[in-house]
């Protein structure tokens, strides 16, 4: 057992199973009684046939109804509040790319427990007060940013809100303050370090960086395990939704091997996404999660769209909260080419195994003479765009692997460093140009 976090609720952290159900029926419970103060709910539960006294364990979340960020949207904006607004504190949307965006209200003791929730994280993967932390993601709505910033300080850390972007002074920041600890989405991680090489600065040898908190969007272990030999740290695979909260929601510990998802925080489920059935542990289906301390806006059996999988419910670390796989993206991430589901991320893992490669890539769909088209944008690690056979020959290659991982032979183009765009938030991976024929 390895849990020794003096502030942290380490009484909830070291839950043994049986706790943690009994300590999720007993919030469940409340929660449902949160919940039947929104007109949303009382609704459903009305064309359910249930009240809130059917719910008694953790078991009977399955009589419960799903929510959606569709539901959300309709509600738009305060539709979903358990409380009256004057009792809210903070506001949070996200962002919204289609249709109207969403709202997440917070009380003060919402927020106190996010705070607390991102401390047990950061103190998990060896954080302690005496780091630097230096917080690179967006402010304003985005949750990585305020997020990590109430939950680094709560843990005791000299907290560096850098927000996204600059990366010459985020360079700066990490050599004047002595940052040891950066959150950012991965993306942005690998931008930096093509900075660093660009002014000659060695991570391992110029800064005091051990620790990097890498999130909010999709990455392959590959992408990590790069990140963590560019940078000479160690990486760890934040999770989190603005609908949840935020960041905090599940975390890697140090074995790292899955995400922990906080289970005195949110009841977890795995279900097929057209049945919404359960799905075995270890069976890729739609992550669904139910608050349990929440206030102003609790949400019972939220559809995240977000595909994963159970890897087991026990850790060497001793914690027993469950741990999921790392997300494969959204289901509206993928891409259905000719027939064959794709993930952007199963591109990404074979484009990270060549070491002649860049991190950035985007992936490109077409209609040409009616068949739909995959074009793969790589970037070089390297120039040597004059030695035509090596490319040709890399080129073949990368053509095979990928091949091999999603059926189809995608067009590889060869770029060089720093031809792609890139984005100071979210990665966007994958652009379709394809026709749509109704
Ligand atoms: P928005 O919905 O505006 O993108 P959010 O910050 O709420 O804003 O995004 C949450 C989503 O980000 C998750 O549902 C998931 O798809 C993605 N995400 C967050 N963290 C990770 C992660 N560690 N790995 C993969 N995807 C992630
Ligand atoms: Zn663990």
């Amino acid at each position: 057992m390895n849990i020794d976090s003096p502030y942290l609720h380490p009484q909830y952290e070291a839950l043994s199973r049986e706790e943690i159900t009994k300590l999720q029926n007993e919030r469940l419970q409340e929660t449902v009684r949160q919940c039947m103060k929104v007109p949303f709910y009382q609704q459903k539960f009305k064309e359910l046939g249930i009240t809130a006294d059917d719910i008694k364990t953790v078991e009977d979340v399955r009589k419960l109804p799903f929510t959606t960020k569709t539901d959300l949207r309709d509600t738009y904006p305060f539709g979903m509040a358990a409380v009256e607004l004057k009792e809210c504190v903070r506001l949070h949307s996200s962002s919204g790319t289609t249709g109207n965006p969403t709202v997440i209200l917070h009380t003060q003791r919402d927020l106190d427990e996010w705070a607390n929730q991102v401390a047990r994280n950061l103190w998990m993967v060896g954080l302690r007060p005496n780091d630097v932390f230096q917080n690179s993601s967006g402010y304003g709505m985005f949750t990585g940013g305020l997020g990590f910033q109430y939950g680094a300080e709560r843990m005791g850390m000299l907290t560096v809100p850098a927000a996204a972007g600059n990366s010459l002074r985020q360079i700066k920041f990490m050599r004047d303050f002595g940052t040891t600890a950066v959150h950012a989405v991965p993306s942005y991680v690998t931008r930096l370090y093509e900075v660093m090489q660009e002014q000659g600065v060695d991570p391992r040898r110029d800064t005091k960086l051990r620790v990097l908190a890498i999130g909010a969007e999709p990455h392959s272990e590959e992408q990590r395990q790069r990140i963590e030999q560019m940078m000479g740290v160690k990486a760890y695979n934040s999770f989190g939704m603005s609908e949840m909260c935020g960041p905090g929601v599940g975390f890697e510990c140090q074995e790292q091997n899955g995400l922990h998802f906080w289970e005195d925080y949110y009841i977890v489920e795995i279900v097929d996404p057209d049945t919404l059935e359960p799905v075995p542990d270890g069976e890729i289906g739609e992550l669904v999660l139910t608050t349990l301390c929440r206030e102003a806006m609790p949400l019972l059996r939220y559809r995240t769209r977000d595909l994963t999988r159970v890897l087991g419910r026990t850790c060497p670390c001793g914690r027993n909260h469950v741990r999921l796989d790392r997300m494969r993206g959204r289901s509206d991430d993928m891409m259905v080419l000719r027939g064959v589901n794709i993930f952007p991320i199963q591109i990404e893992k074979i484009l990270m195994t060549f070491p002649e490669l860049a991190n950035n890539y985007l992936i490109t769909l077409t209609t040409d003479d009616d068949n739909d088209n995959m074009t793969v944008e790589v970037e070089l690690a390297e120039m040597f765009t004059d030695d035509y056979a090596r490319l040709q020959k890399l080129n073949k290659d990368i053509t095979r692997a990928l091949k091999d991982e999603i059926l189809l032979t995608p067009h590889v183009k060869l770029v060089a460093k720093g031809t792609l765009p890139v984005s100071e938030g979210k990665a966007v991976r994958v652009v379709d140009k394809r026709k749509v024929y109704q």
